[in-house]
């Protein structure tokens, strides 16, 4: 069986990865988005989904959870693939092909642009020694499908924005919901714990948890915690924990790529070229002179890259990408 090889690999679906593998596609390119997130969005997702955007031209005011469902189109006239829940470690030049490894299968594509932002996002996870078979099934660091959570006892860990949202979306659908953090006030949008406060929600504060057990003979897990402040312990009983305790980043895994670094920034020429053939790089990943860590900008550099990978890998090909109207 031969294998796929796509046109353009974009790693990492920040804003503009995602901007940039729409753009792929429209100039007739077949692009896969690889992000290593169960989904799409990168920092006004993670960090900020409900800060408002004012320097987004015609996305005036929108958040950053908006944005991203904006730059989601549902029907998209333009499609790339999208590989979730997929972190690239590494890439290796063949004849005329990257070979991308990633922590899933191998992924094969003539160009490559790198839009990692500060690398990839991880959960912050419980800081004590758990059973690592919980992850995924009792324990959860991320909502995949509301469903998963219907009629269940559940416990939201947590006092931001992400963790009082989830509780009030679970709380539609759980038999139970607590909320637990370690202080009495959240530190979410006013109107969400207004919300909250309207709800049957349990509120466990001010606690922090400290230990995490399988019941035997049972698909139910002990949560243990401890009141701040006190010596006072307690335990819950429930089917799923979610724990919203944010994300971190870590630039590390760009220093495995051969590329030329000037600290965890990627210095790119004004074709968002980078010093390997065939790789560009876009958004707050790139440095060169002027560069702002603006989405903005970002959505302008991936762009660039694109058609700096079209002249580059089909120079036989026409390179004029100025208007969509000409793909109707
Ligand atoms: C609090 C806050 C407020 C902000 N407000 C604004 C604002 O109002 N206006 C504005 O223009 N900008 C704002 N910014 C900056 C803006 O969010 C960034 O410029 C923008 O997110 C950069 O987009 P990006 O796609 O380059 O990177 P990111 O958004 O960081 O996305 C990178 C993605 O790549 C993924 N990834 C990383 N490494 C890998 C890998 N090896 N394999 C697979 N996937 C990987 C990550 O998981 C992530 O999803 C704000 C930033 C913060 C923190």
């Amino acid at each position: 069986m031969t294998k796929k090889t796509f046109d353009i690999a974009v790693i990492g679906g920040g804003p503009v990865g995602i901007f940039t593998a729409f753009y792929a596609a429209m100039r007739d390119l077949e692009p896969v988005l690889i992000e290593s997130m169960p989904t799409l969005g990168g920092q006004p997702s993670n960090l900020y989904a409900q800060k408002q955007i004012y320097d987004v031209a015609g996305q005036f005011g929108v958040n950053g959870s908006q944005l991203i469902q904006n730059l989601i189109i549902d029907q998209p006239p333009f499609k790339y693939e999208t590989c979730l829940e997929t972190t690239v470690e590494n890439f290796v030049k063949q004849d005329d092909y990257y070979q991308i490894k990633t922590n899933h299968e191998d992924i094969f594509a003539k160009a490559i642009i790198i839009t990692v932002g500060n690398g990839p996002f991880n959960p912050r996870k419980l800081a004590f020694d758990y059973d690592p078979q919980l992850e995924g099934k009792q324990l959860n660091y991320f909502v995949k499908n509301l469903e998963d959570f219907r009629n269940c006892d559940v416990l939201v860990a947590g006092g931001g924005d992400t963790a009082v949202d989830w509780a009030l979306e679970i709380d539609k659908v759980a038999h139970h919901t607590s909320l637990l953090h370690r202080r009495n006030q959240f530190r979410a949008l006013e109107s969400s714990v207004k919300r909250l406060m309207d709800t049957k929600v349990e509120l466990l504060t001010p606690n922090i948890i400290t230990g995490l057990q399988l019941l035997p003979d049972s698909n139910k897990v002990s949560v243990s915690f401890k009141t701040v402040g006190t010596e006072d312990t307690a335990q819950v009983i429930v089917d799923k924990i979610l724990v919203n305790y944010g994300m971190t980043t870590d630039s590390r895994l760009l220093r495995k790529w051969g590329l030329e670094l000037q600290g965890p920034f990627i210095p790119v020429n004004s074709k968002m070229q980078t010093n390997l053939e065939h790789v560009y790089a876009a958004g707050d990943v790139v440095t060169y002179p002027g560069k702002q860590k603006l989405i903005t900008l970002g959505f302008a550099e991936g762009p660039i890259a694109v058609s700096s990978a079209i002249a580059d890998i089909y120079p036989q090909k026409s390179n004029f990408g100025h208007s969509s109207s000409m793909f109707n």
